[in-house]
């Protein structure tokens, strides 16, 4: 059975690996992989020390040029809009958010819910849209870098609209198909090397990516559950300050790779500023 693709409703084919997807109608990229969150192994298959310094430095800063860039270019209602953060994790941009925004984070791992709700932060555990009332209501939604592991993205945008006001926003910050590293992990996977382009899917990570999204597919899904894509940028898919830890993120990367690989990307640093954005942010609007 050949699956529809989401965006556009023509048959997916498969792509360069058995279980990569691509839509000939639309350009849309999938997946088949499956999240095994419950079934990793005791102490974990990936280091979570690593992760952590690595994704501090890059996500805190792209944060921040997220919500200055959402504070610029979003007519928002006065007073303290009301934001909605869906899987919120560590709570990182919650905190950052507080300043302008009444917050609240949605987080599925009920250890990382609690210990961000003993910080301070209102989090609640459990899924989205479950988590909300019924009639809750929103200003804005923010998806950072969640939505690509959603398999039923029509079904999420649906509930978005149900839960913001009239004039309301949904802010997909995703990896895109676009994106130059992720072309060229797809060049590379063409000769025989595939590790770059099973690395961006996160293959064998506990959730994997299902999506990879660009400016024309969601713009489909935006139209089908009400939305306008009213407006995008783009934010920095590497620094340099973590880039190692974040190489090393996967114990399968042996030292002295993880080192080549860092001084490689850190030189190409500069380049990558004006190439394809490898992650973008679009903006959707429920209409007023
Ligand atoms: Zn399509």
């Amino acid at each position: 059975m050949t699956a529809a693709c989401p965006a556009c409703g023509e048959a997916l084919q498969t792509g360069l690996r058995e279980w990569h997807r691509v839509c000939a109608g639309c350009g849309y990229e999938g997946s088949t992989l499956a999240p095994h969150i419950l079934e990793q192994a005791d102490g974990g298959d990936l280091d979570e020390a690593a992760r952590a310094q690595g994704l501090a430095q890059l996500r805190n800063a792209n944060f921040q040029r997220l919500l200055d860039w959402m504070c610029r270019s979003l007519p928002l209602p006065g007073g303290r809009p009301r934001l909605l953060d869906v899987g919120c994790a560590h709570g990182w941009f919650i905190e950052r958010a507080a300043a302008q925004f009444e917050t609240v984070g949605i987080e599925p791992d009920s250890a990382v819910a609690n210990a961000t709700r003993a910080r301070g932060l209102a989090v609640r555990g459990g899924f989205f849209p479950d988590a909300l009332n019924a009639d809750e209501r929103f200003d804005v939604i923010v998806f950072n870098d969640v939505l690509e592991h959603i398999p039923d993205v029509n079904a999420v945008l649906a509930a978005c609209w149900q839960h913001l006001q009239p004039g309301g926003w949904v802010i997909v910050n995703a990896p895109s198909r676009r994106g130059f590293l992720y072309r060229l992990s797809k060049v590379l996977a063409r000769l025989g090397r595939g590790g770059a382009f099973e690395r961006m899917w996160q293959l064998g990570f506990p959730s994997p990516h299902v999506h990879y999204f660009d400016t024309a597919n969601l713009r489909l899904l935006a139209h089908k559950a009400g939305f306008s894509v009213d407006g995008r940028t783009r934010l920095a898919s590497m620094t340099v300050h973590g880039l190692y830890a974040r190489i090393r993120y996967s114990r399968e990367v042996p030292a002295f790779k993880a080192l080549v690989l860092t001084l490689a990307l850190g030189a190409m640093a500069p380049l990558l500023a004006v190439l394809p954005a490898d992650i973008e942010v679009w903006s959707l609007r429920r209409p007023p």
